[in-house]
């Protein structure tokens, strides 16, 4: 495999450059930065065949990755995850082709492994030791992974009312973790205002660079295991928005690369009801986002009252000629129900929240038929238990078979 080509970074709104190879967060006009690298010379060197002996994980995508040196990769074994033919919910909701890119077999149970995976290891590379993240759960038991397997210092900030799963994995990797009466919003804030002081690297997401690095390889992937023909639609559930930011710019360097053609997928942002700002903005027409007030969901990954890509989320949704799409958390957890039993696949509630989404556009003609449609699925349903035991209450009398009431073994 070639070694990496990144040539500096810049920024996404005011296309300032900064020096490759120091630790940034965002630009001085307040923009998110982004990596860019030699494509032109990495196209000589790096081809499809170098995938028969490449890593089993994201990192099979690093030359396309910010890290220099082999040994500062931080991995789990992120990425690579299983492309799934749900037939029977196909079937149902009227599509022929229904793929679920199944994101909740990554080390922590969720995508968010792989932009840390990449952020961490980064962080290594840079000499950076303690580091600090705001976040609405599984972008804190991922931090606390990475950090622990990196041997670094965390210190995490999230909503009191955090999945218990994310809680708990946080405290069992050995994190610092505050619990915040609040949103993820407020969990910002917070690190903002305390990581100069006690010498913390803020890796929220977009305000330090190499996280959307990690979650791009999504775009890498998919096209990888769709044999470098992108499908037609893509339905991401958007809170910060960076995976699909992320696979955006994936889809680019891949055309730079000469990998795949100029034709995109429709990107559709989906967002819970008690939290769509995008939805509201794409709606609009507005450039950003609002700051959506009162912000209350359990799909907790979706309660991101104002995104920071929002500038970058809205323009790959309308360039992609996608939409956004709003579903109610009765909705979505229908819906996961629903996908479980159909297909044996036991989905986060914004994974969730995609599979209602495309049975909505496809009964409004937004979706044909004939499309062949992946949804991301960026989380595993086994963290949301407190969500889904609202369907499903522990009752002795009734889970038993017809011999009413505890069956107790001899
Ligand atoms: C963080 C998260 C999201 C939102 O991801 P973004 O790329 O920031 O929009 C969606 N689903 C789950 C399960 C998450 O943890
Ligand atoms: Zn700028």
């Amino acid at each position: 495999m070639p070694i990496n080509s990144v040539t500096h970074l810049e920024c996404s709104l005011c296309s300032r450059n900064y020096e490759a190879g120091k630790p940034w967060n965002l630009c001085e006009c307040g923009g998110p930065l982004l990596v860019r690298y030699d494509l032109a010379r990495l196209r000589q060197s790096w081809s499809l065949d170098s995938f028969a002996a490449a890593p089993d994980s994201m990192w099979r995508y690093a030359p396309a990755l910010p890290v220099r040196q082999e040994t500062s990769i931080v991995s789990l074994g992120e990425g690579m995850t299983p492309l799934l033919a749900a037939a029977r919910t196909a079937r149902r909701i009227g599509a022929r082709d229904l793929l679920i890119k199944d994101e909740g077999l990554n080390p922590t149970g969720s995508f968010k492994a792989r932009g840390l995976s990449c952020a961490i290891s980064m962080c290594v590379e840079l000499g950076i030791r303690k580091v600090a993240i705001p976040s609405a759960g599984n972008a804190a038991s991922a931090l606390a992974a990475y950090a622990a397997a990196a041997g670094l210092e965390a210190h995490i900030y999230m909503p009191a009312d955090v999945p218990q799963s994310n809680f708990i994995e946080c405290k069992a990797y050995g994190a610092n973790v505050t619990l915040v009466d609040g949103l993820i919003s407020d969990c910002g804030r917070i690190v903002a205002e305390r990581a100069p002081k006690e010498g913390w690297f803020d890796v929220s997401t977009l305000k330090e660079p190499y996280r959307i690095e990690g979650k791009k390889t999504m775009g890498y992937e998919i096209a990888e295991q769709l044999g470098w023909e992108l499908p037609h639609a893509i339905l991401y559930p958007a809170g910060g928005g960076v995976g699909l930011i992320g696979m955006w710019k994936a889809f680019a360097e891949m055309e730079a690369l000469g990998w795949i053609g100029a034709h995109r997928p429709k990107m559709i942002a989906v967002q819970a009801e008690g939290c769509q700002p995008v939805v509201r903005a794409f709606e609009a027409g507005a450039e950003s986002c609002t700051f959506w007030e009162n912000a209350a969901t359990l799909a907790s990954g979706l309660r991101v009252p104002k995104p920071l890509g929002d500038v970058l989320m809205l323009r790959a949704v309308r360039e992609s000629a996608g939409t956004a799409i709003a579903i109610c958390d009765s909705d979505l957890l229908d819906a996961g129900i629903r996908l479980a039993s159909e297909e044996g696949i036991f989905v986060a509630p914004e994974g969730a929240a995609c599979v209602a989404a495309a049975e909505k556009l496809l009964a409004q003609g937004f979706l044909k038929p004939d499309d062949k449609i992946v949804i991301y699925n960026t989380g595993s349903g086994l963290k949301y238990l407190e969500a889904y035991s609202t369907r499903f209450p522990r009752n002795i009398a009734s889970d038993t078979d017809k011999l009413g009431g505890l069956i107790t073994p001899r």
